[in-house]
């Protein structure tokens, strides 16, 4: 049942699909206040719609414009048609309020039942949910979909590490959703609470909500012995169940029969060469009372060319390289976080957790990165962590092209949050 049809489409028929919701979405989307005036001013119409590239035509939107609409400017329904409210998780400013009606309330639980099929899980597994509930779509996104399979849904929430254990083992969890930066630590943990991995019964864990490496996914899965699938969604497009990995762990598919998915230099708007990286646009195809049109995810990701071995014939997206927002900017040279990620996770010395500070020397900025070092290696004299550091500081300088500085600190001394980690924090403006 969750392997369906649309997942093996021909491309001519998905697109003949994807032209005809399309076509539905933009008259669904004229009946909010946002869209009418939007396309009033652009004189768009769901005629102008003949194949899936017209929908460049269509103007982008953005955060600021979900914004400025807040609370109510996006639905396409009045407010009592709504059964169910999220926000994003954005630390600053006036949050972005997505409303869902039952529809797309079963359509989300579908589309993440799906997700769940393609890493493997069954109805006989049993999912520990180990993300925050709340408005975050993390919790009751994986909650309902994982029912909609079929499975036995622990609603464990975040943090809490014993008590995750104990349910673990009492009710024999097979499947943990988890974000990435919490997964080591939590690794780290079930260590030190005595329990050897390898005995514990889970088999499969989803990890996504906030960017992370390859190298970071092979560690989890070599701390706690599991096989760990990248989960990519965002609240404006419903939340998990966007893009999925599947048991290839080759790219994450997009459902397309539920978004469309373009790619864009972030600077021109324009679409970008077929594997080129640049911004995610993602519009809704399925969503009834809140149609959201090319909004730009500010993720930047590209699509995996060639078709993935699993048999399913919708794109894949490469896994996020980081947001633009994130992008850093030191001596003229771009950097993104998920780089710097990728060369500490490298290192075997390296423990669990990082972050990168920005910093002035005088009037310079710099970049600072504090990294936890394993215990083991803690306790190791002077120079044999002198020395550490500057081959971390050295590798970091041959993929970023500046030298940072590098900071080596102790096992759990980077104080942990229970939501997405934020990597980057700015002292700039801070005394030091
Ligand atoms: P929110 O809507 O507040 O849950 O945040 C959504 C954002 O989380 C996305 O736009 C991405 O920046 C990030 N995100 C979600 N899933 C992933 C993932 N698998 N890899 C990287 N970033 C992710
Ligand atoms: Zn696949």
């Amino acid at each position: 049942m969750y392997f369906h049809d649309a997942e093996t489409i021909e491309r001519t028929e998905l697109e003949k699909l994807q032209v005809e919701r399309l076509k539905n979405t933009i008259g669904l989307a004229a009946k909010s206040p946002y869209y009418s005036e939007v396309f009033k001013q652009n004189d768009i119409s769901a005629d102008i719609i003949k194949t899936v590239d017209d929908i460049q035509k269509l103007p982008f939107t953005t955060k600021d414009d979900l914004r400025s609409q807040y609370p109510h400017g996006l639905l396409s329904r009045p407010v009592d048609d709504f059964v169910r409210l999220h926000a994003s998780s954005g630390t600053t400013g006036t949050p972005t309020a997505v409303f869902y009606t039952q529809k797309d309330l079963d359509t989300w639980a579908d589309l993440m039942a799906r997700s769940m099929y393609a890493v493997g899980m069954r109805k006989s597994d049993v999912l520990q949910n180990m993300s925050g509930y709340g408005l975050f779509t993390g919790g009751l996104g994986i909650h309902y979909g994982s029912e909609r399979l079929g499975c036995l849904t622990i609603p464990a929430g975040a943090g809490n590490t014993k008590r995750q254990i104990k349910l673990i083992r009492d009710f024999n969890v097979t499947a943990l959703h988890i974000i990435p930066s919490f997964a080591l630590y939590f690794a780290a943990k079930v260590r030190e609470e005595g329990f050897d991995p390898a005995d514990m019964p889970w088999k499969i864990a989803l990890i996504g909500a906030e960017p992370h490496t390859d190298h970071t996914r092979r560690k989890i899965e070599e701390m706690l012995c599991i096989k760990a699938y990248n989960s990519y969604g965002l609240s404006e497009m419903n939340g998990p169940g966007v893009a999925f990995e599947c048991t290839e762990q080759d790219g994450m598919h997009v459902w397309e029969d539920a978004y469309i998915a373009e790619i864009i230099n972030p600077e021109t708007g324009e679409h970008v060469k077929e594997g080129e990286i640049g911004e995610l646009v993602m519009t809704t195809l399925t969503r009834e009372g809140m149609p959201i049109i090319r909004y730009r995810t500010r993720d930047l990701t590209r699509f995996i060319p060639g078709q993935c071995k699993c048999g399913r014939t919708s794109r894949r997206i490469d896994r996020i390289m980081g947001r633009a927002d994130d992008m850093l900017i030191l001596k003229g040279v771009n950097i993104y976080p998920m780089q710097i990620e990728k060369i500490i996770m490298g290192i075997p010395e390296v423990g669990q957790n990082y972050v990168i500070e920005l910093i002035k020397e005088g009037f310079i900025d710099q970049i600072r990165i504090k990294v936890e070092i394993k215990e083991e290696f803690f306790v190791e004299d002077m120079r044999v962590l002198q020395g550490l550091q500057k081959l971390i500081s050295a590798k970091l300088r041959d993929e970023i092209l500046v030298t940072p500085r590098v900071e080596l600190v102790q096992h759990n001394s980077i104080p942990k949050t229970e939501g997405k980690a934020q990597r980057v924090v700015d002292l700039r403006g801070a005394e030091e």
